[in-house]
């Protein structure tokens, strides 16, 4: 039987409508939410994620400002320039777009931003935050992926959940959200040994690990929800970490790519920026 879609794009234009009406609400309040996204050289992707961004932005009723600055900019520019939006009151979220030229340091131009404008969710003290269950900001990705994981309306508490990915802006944090779930949490890397054998198990299956194609049908337990976070470029075509065409026959929910975790992504940056502007009334 195949499986059930969950659909970013069909999930995201109701969660937007919903971020519309409270930015509107903000705004009488004399506070617009604000989201800046400081863009370094000229990566083909990043300029897509970018220009998505701001559209989320428009959508919503957001300001937003994209900086662009050019390849060769230095650390002490780039942080320059993350200072200034720390002091900007008309910016309620920083956001660096990743990955930057090699020359600098992400994890020192990251930790710049003032973790309440981390709208990203990378700062590690909001990392710290989420392994704590204190509340702080969520990276959007897994945040995103939950959110999508709980519209299927299967109850988590108790569920094997299976983490395919151990990175600290995706697999980490995506298991330690559904450990709040309360379900049982496997994750796994490059090291672990025979992964079919975890993934088997998993009511609910995460894939972050950026192999097109990787989670083959034999890998999927039947009836499991499976969350596809990769975004891999084959032949000029955006595909997933899971083989969707053969997993859809096996899982009873299944995310699409594109379409799927890539656009909750960005409707969760909308939410985290609009969190962000709130606080500063509170
Ligand atoms: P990383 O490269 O940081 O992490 C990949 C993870 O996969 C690592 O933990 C790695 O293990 C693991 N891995 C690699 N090979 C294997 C293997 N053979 N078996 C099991 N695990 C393996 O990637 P990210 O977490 O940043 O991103 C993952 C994917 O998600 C990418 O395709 C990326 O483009 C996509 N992405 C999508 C987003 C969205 O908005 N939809 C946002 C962010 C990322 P180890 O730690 O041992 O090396």
């Amino acid at each position: 039987m195949a499986a059930q879609l969950l659909d970013g794009k069909v999930m995201s234009d109701a969660l937007r409508a919903e971020i519309a009406q409270k930015v509107a609400a903000l705004k009488e309040k004399g506070v617009t939410p604000g989201l800046a996204v400081i863009l370094v050289g000229e990566d083909p992707a990043s300029q897509i994620y970018v220009r998505n961004k701001g559209i989320g932005c428009e959508q919503t009723g957001m300001h937003s400002v994209t900086i662009r600055m050019p390849e060769e900019t230095t650390q002490q520019e780039l942080e320059g320039q993350i200072r200034a939006l720390n002091n900007d009151p008309a910016i309620h979220g920083i956001l660096v777009q990743l990955p930057l030229p090699r020359h600098l340091d992400e994890a020192a131009a990251l930790a710049v931003i003032v973790p309440e404008k981390d709208v990203d969710g990378f700062h590690v003290q909001n990392a710290g935050k989420l392994l704590n269950g204190l509340n702080g900001v969520v990276a959007c990705t897994p945040k995103g992926a939950l959110e999508m994981i709980r519209r299927t309306g299967v109850s988590l508490s108790g569920k094997e959940a299976v983490v395919v990915g151990r990175s600290n802006i995706v697999g980490k944090p995506m298991a330690v959200l559904l450990l709040q779930e309360n379900c049982t949490v496997t994750v796994c890397h490059s090291r672990t040994a025979d992964l079919a054998a975890h993934t088997r198990r998993a009511d609910v299956l995460v894939a972050a690990v950026g192999k097109a194609k990787f989670i083959t049908a034999d890998m999927v337990k039947p009836g499991a929800i499976v969350i596809d976070v990769g975004i891999n470029r084959v032949d000029g075509k955006v595909v997933g970490d899971v083989d969707f065409e053969n997993v859809k026959e096996v899982a009873a929910w299944i995310t699409p790519v594109p379409g799927g975790v890539g656009r909750m992504t960005i409707t969760m940056l909308l939410q985290n920026t609009l969190e962000a502007a709130e606080r500063t009334l509170a």
